[in-house]
Order: structure tokens, then sequence, then C-alpha cells
């Protein structure tokens, strides 16, 4: 993208000039983070502070939290910080003021800095705002540390043609594909017969039915393992989260959907199974805290040293499995459906999910809503001409558009 096409789109200036290679000095790696101010863009922050030897940040982003970013920024020696709400620009460069950091703001400005040259950039925006800036990234040639899954979720066949032809290494950093990656290190792929993604459960793995109709936001946040953003967490409460992932697996990894399946484990410990035809299941074990697979997301193939709780085998006792209900929490068997139906039915459904889950969070619908609105969504879908090939990110975007629709116009039933 041209410095004019940039300044053209963006509301405020873009005041650096775009460099055509890596930024870093000596043998730093430079790392830009996309949504730099939430639990992944953290988490990785947290990584780099303690390894400040080794990373140079490049971009930083963020939404909203304008004093979240400047801090980092400033913390982290930011070559660049963008806001995506233009109507913090002025507070951010006055945050900013009397440093070097450029500033600057607006999604055009978002995807402006997923450009940049960088030896890595982490992606980490929540949702499908995400989508465009990561394809950016993708396109840069480098590695993008995916955490952001709504790309593979709505634009699967976009995203790894763009990531073939760029030649893009692509690491994941949702644990489960992490353990995933590890599990099936330099495996035939013919030899694979299976790949179990584990899940928790959620917080609400053990509720009646009847008490998940009461269900309050903050119970759905309140995660019994993992710290994560609010809307990954409401989904780890339905279950969408794992039908998300089992659709992430299946772009990620040379593998049917048929081969892929969710068991329950509720300790977070065992985070991936693979099975292979001989018989032999490789598992990966961490405690369960993202910086793991962050690190192996920055390091790989290399490790670097995280500062997480080390597992202690003995004093955790047992490690148990179930099988996930999906009765009580159908939001799985949605997710396998439409990954089966393919197209759009994906980018559909994602959509319906992010739009139902927000009025959650706002309590404007119940918890057992969120994936009865998904459903009808689906349905209406099925019965018009939305579920369609799409060749490209804006036919995708365009799908996702109608889907929000369809979306709102089923919350108006709830209330
Ligand atoms: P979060 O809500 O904590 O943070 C989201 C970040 O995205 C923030 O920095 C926010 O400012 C930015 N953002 C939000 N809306 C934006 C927009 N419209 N434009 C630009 N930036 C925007 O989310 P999170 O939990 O860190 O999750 C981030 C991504 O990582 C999600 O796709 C999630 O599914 C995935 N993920 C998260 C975890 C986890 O443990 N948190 C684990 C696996 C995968
Ligand atoms: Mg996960």
């Amino acid at each position: 993208m041209s410095n004019d096409a940039i300044a053209g789109m963006v509301s405020s200036p873009v005041e650096w000039e775009p460099a055509t290679m890596p930024q870093c000095k000596g043998k730093r790696r430079s790392l830009t983070v996309l949504g730099a101010t939430g639990s992944i863009g953290q988490n990785t922050l947290d990584l780099v502070g303690r390894n400040s030897d080794d990373f140079e940040i490049i971009a930083l982003t963020a939404q909203n939290n304008v004093s979240g970013l400047a801090a980092a920024a400033r913390k982290f020696g930011a070559r660049i910080a963008v806001i995506g709400d233009e109507a913090h620009y002025g507070e951010l460069k006055a945050l900013l003021g009397g440093t070097d950091v450029k500033v600057a703001a607006g999604p055009a400005a978002v995807i402006a800095a997923a450009a940049e040259p960088a030896d890595c950039v982490m992606a980490a925006i929540v949702g499908t705002a995400g989508l465009r800036p990561t394809l950016e990234a993708a396109r840069q040639g480098r590695r993008v540390a995916l955490a952001n899954k709504e790309c593979l979720v709505t634009a699967g066949e976009v995203f790894m043609a763009e990531v073939a032809k760029a030649g893009t290494e692509l690491l994941p950093v949702d644990s489960e594909h992490s353990a995933a990656l590890q599990a099936m290190s330099g495996a035939n792929p013919a030899s694979i017969e299976k790949i179990i993604l584990t899940a928790s459960g959620g917080p609400f793995r053990t509720w009646s039915e009847e008490r998940l109709a009461q269900a309050t936001p903050e119970e759905a946040v309140r995660h019994p393992n993992w710290s994560m953003g609010a809307k990954i967490s409401v989904d780890s409460a339905t279950l969408m989260n794992k039908g998300l992932e089992v659709i992430e697996a299946y772009h990620l990894f040379p593998i049917e959907a048929e081969q892929l399946s969710v068991v329950v484990h509720p300790q977070s410990v065992v985070h991936c199974l693979v099975c292979y035809t001989d018989g032999s299941v490789i598992a990966q074990l961490s405690s369960p805290d993202m910086r793991t697979p962050i690190a192996l997301s920055l390091s790989w193939p290399q490790r670097m040293t995280a500062p997480t709780q080390r597992l202690d085998l003995v004093s955790l006792g047992t490690l148990s499995f179930e099988s996930p209900d999906e009765t009580k929490f159908p939001a799985l068997r949605l997710a396998r459906a439409a990954l089966l139906r393919g197209s759009t039915a994906p980018a559909i459904l994602n959509a319906a999910n992010e739009v139902a889950v927000e009025a959650f969070l706002g309590r404007r619908i119940a918890f057992p809503n969120i994936a009865h609105c998904v459903e009808r969504c689906m349905e209406s879908a099925e019965s018009s001409d939305l579920i369609r090939p799409a060749v490209t990110l804006d036919d995708i975007l365009a799908v996702d558009g109608e889907a929000r629709r369809l979306a709102h116009s089923q919350l108006d039933r709830y209330v």
C-alpha cells in the first residue's frame, strides 16, 4: 500500500514512511502486535518485556483502550501506535507527546500497521474486525502468529490461499492448535488418523438447563482455568469456541472434517491429542497459561523461556475426560454442521454468534438464546442464498454483514 493510498483512507494522518524491510537492530526480531491491549496482546508483551534483548516492537494497535496503548507504546519503544477508534486520535497523540512514536487512527491505519514489515505479526484482534489487518500481515510473507481464529473460521480458503501465495509462516496461537502442531511435527499426514481437541467444558459444564437459563455475563466470563477476553470466555461457556476451533484446525492441518473430534477435559492440561495409524497417541501438556503457546509462536522452531507454572503431575493426581453434552451446549453441533456445509456457512455462524454474544454481554438475551439465535440464523441462511461460494474477502464480508442483520432481527424476537 502506498503512503498516498494510506493517507487517503484514514481521517487522521499516517505519520510514518512505510518501510520495505523488517526494521531491527542486531539480532533482535521485530514484532508487531495487533490487539496489543487485549488478553493475548498483553501476554505477548509480557513475554517481550521478559526477553527485551530479543525483540523490537514495530507497531502496536488497539481499538479503544487509548491509555493502555500509549503506556505499552512508551514502555516498549514502539515505532508506531494505532488506535482503531478515530475519536481517540487526539488523546493518543497527547499521551505520546514528547516521544518518537508515530501515531495514527482508524481501521485503515490498523491495516497499514499490519502491513508494516516485521519479522512477526501477532494477530490478536478479536472477531471479524481482525480479518483485513491479519490478511494484510499474511500478505507480507513473513511470520503471522495467529490468535484471531475468526480469520480461518470465516475466510479459511481465502486466507490460506494468501498464506500459500506469499510463503507466509503461519503459527497457531490457540493452545489446542499449538499443541497439535507440536504433536504432529515431522509426521506424514497419511499416518494421522484423528486429531482430538480438548475443551475445558467452561464454567457451566455441570449446570442444569434450568440454571443455564439464568446464567449472567459475570458468571460466563469467569472461566475456571483460563483468563481470556470477554467474547472468547462466553464462547467457551457455550462451547462455540471449540466449534470455531474445529473449523480452525480443519484449515490449518492436512485433515478432513470427519477426522476432528472434541473431548471435554476439565483440567485443561492436555491441549490436543494426535492419533496415528499405528495406535500411538501423541499429546501436548502444559498448565493453562497462554504464554506457553504464544512463546512457541514467537520462537518456533526454537523454544524460549516462559514464566508459567510448571506441571506437577503428582499434585494434579487425576486427568479426566468426558464427551461434550451437545444437548445442553448445541453450539458445537452447529459449528460442525457449518463446517460440513462449507461455502459461507462458517462465516454466517461466526457473525450470528458475535452478534448474539454481544447481546448476551449487554444483558439483552439469556444465555441459551446465544446458540438458539445462531441456529435460527443458519436455518434462515439455508432458505435464502446466503450460503454461497465466496472467492474474495469482500464476498465474505458482504455475507458477514447480511448475517449480522439476520441475527439482529432474530434478537428482536427475544425481547
Ligand atoms: P480481548 O478482547 O482481550 O482483546 C481484543 C483486542 O482487539 C484488544 O486489544 C482490542 O483493542 C482489539 N480490538 C477489538 N475490536 C477491534 C476492532 N474493531 N478493530 C481493531 N482492534 C480491535 O481478546 P483476546 O481474548 O485477547 O482474544 C483475541 C483473539 O485471540 C480472539 O480472536 C480470540 O478468539 C483469540 N484467542 C484468545 C485466547 C485467550 O486466551 N484470550 C486464546 C485463544 C485464542
Ligand atoms: Mg483454544
